[in-house]
């Protein structure tokens, strides 16, 4: 496997109680705590509070953090880390399904250690830029557990499963899913199933993934209704989606019948155990079916600019009452201007929903990024907040304006975290902490 860079996940374990003051703690199902502390004891949280009430109560080893804002490690709730080294490989297609069909060349020529390597590289940039727990979408599946070993990140696996192509029963494909989720060690990373999208699995493959979800309580994620071209295939049996998979050999009879939201209805598969990632392109009714059936809805902001999608229908999604969180998505679907790098960062996913959507709080913002995705991901009180007992996992970025303006400055913030913290171990140790 490659060396991790200049992320440390070897550091050890600080067992003993430790006690860090930060000049703003946002806990984030809390209000800010100005000149705030926390205590940690192993990989779990303590207490959170103010530094005068903690430091008189908590005795252990203080860290001064100084002028930083410290909040919840970041969670990315959707994302392809073995794409990570198609960054500004595929130029911007007009439609849809020439991306699609771009991708599927691109990777084609991959070896199994491209995979890895590229998976690896995409691990270390989210651990640099704040995440602390993805939920990834797995095309090479053989890359675990190995990849698990070699990141100190919280990895929610999720298996991905297709067949148009190759044909396969869908009984065949989830058994194999099934299989591999029970061989893999549980602990750290967790697994789940990925049906990929309404377009490219057959009905049936949707309907055993949700009894699969029901009766074994995994997590399921799916790209639904993410093109307009989507939504044309399902909705009205047209466009260049339809004409491309006909002729590709799918069974079209299940178009024409209601949007991709209603198509995923009909299967049985809308619940709260389902992270919808996309939803770009809804019919009516849609929005207040997905709030009904508890569905988790992941946006995805720069691959939404790349693709020069439609506005995505955040008003109507939040008037339903539909959990919204924030993902990535790949590389292979991020604008890369010439000459200029691009990492996968949540903090440029958060300036680009604001840069769209000026009128939305940075506070909400940050939610989508932590306590909204830790809900979808079945970790309420575990990680995405601080809070008594929630895994010790946790970021720093520079103070550089007013307390009070500590949302927009984490909304706003470029680059990297000056410190990252997950499962109690320092994985980018603060500056000057002698480990
Ligand atoms: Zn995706």
């Amino acid at each position: 496997m490659p060396r991790q860079g200049k992320i440390n996940s070897s550091v050890a374990a600080h067992k003993l109680s430790v006690l860090l003051r930060a000049r703003v703690v946002l806990p984030i199902s809390r209000p800010p705590i100005e000149d705030g502390a926390i205590a940690i004891s192993g990989n779990r949280i303590l207490a959170v509070g103010k530094w005068k009430d903690l430091s008189r109560r908590r005795s252990g080893r203080v860290v001064e953090l100084g002028e930083v804002i410290l909040l919840p490690g970041l969670v990315n709730s959707h994302c392809h880390l073995d794409y990570t080294a198609m960054a500004g490989q595929l130029a911007p297609a007009k439609k849809f399904t020439d991306w699609l069909k771009l991708i599927t060349t691109s990777k084609g020529g991959w070896t199994y250690s491209d995979f890895a390597e590229s998976w690896l590289e995409g691990a270390n940039m989210l651990v640099r830029t704040g995440t602390t727990t993805v939920a990834d979408i797995e095309m090479v599946p053989e890359l675990l557990p190995d990849v698990w070993t070699s990141t100190p990140l919280r990895v929610m696996s999720f298996l991905e499963m297709t067949g148009i192509r190759s044909g396969r029963p869908p009984k065949e494909i989830i058994r194999e899913a099934l299989e591999k989720i029970k061989s893999l060690p549980k602990g750290h990373c967790r697994m789940g199933l990925s049906p990929h999208a309404p377009y490219s699995t057959k009905p049936e493959l949707l309907r055993l993934a949700a009894n699969a979800s029901r009766r074994q309580r995994l997590l399921v994620t799916t790209h639904v209704a993410e093109s307009e071209q989507e939504f044309d295939m399902f909705n009205d049996r047209r466009g260049d989606m339809f004409d491309w998979l006909a002729r590709n050999q799918r069974d079209m009879s299940d178009c024409g019948i209601g949007t991709p939201v209603q198509h995923m209805e009909r299967q049985g598969a809308l619940n709260e155990k389902l992270l919808a990632v996309h939803v770009n392109y809804l019919g009516p009714g849609d929005a207040a079916l997905l709030g009904r059936r508890k569905v988790n809805v992941v946006h995805c902001p720069r691959s939404h600019t790349y693709f020069r999608h439609q506005p995505f229908p955040l008003a109507q999604l939040l008037s339903a009452r539909v959990n919204i969180c924030l993902g990535t998505d790949s590389l292979a679907s991020v604008y890369k201007a010439r000459k200029r790098s691009v990492e996968l960062s949540m903090f440029d996913e958060m300036r680009e929903l604001a840069s769209r959507m000026p009128s939305l709080p940075p506070e909400k913002i940050l939610q989508m990024a932590t306590i909204n995705g830790a809900r979808a991901l079945g970790r309420t009180g575990e990680i995405g907040e601080f809070c008594r007992q929630a895994f010790a996992d946790m970021i720093t970025i520079p103070l550089a304006g007013k307390p009070v303006e500590a949302f927009e400055e984490v909304v706003y913030h470029r680059g990297q975290v000056t410190a990252s913290m997950i499962d109690g171990q320092w994985v980018v140790p603060p500056p000057g902490l002698n480990t």
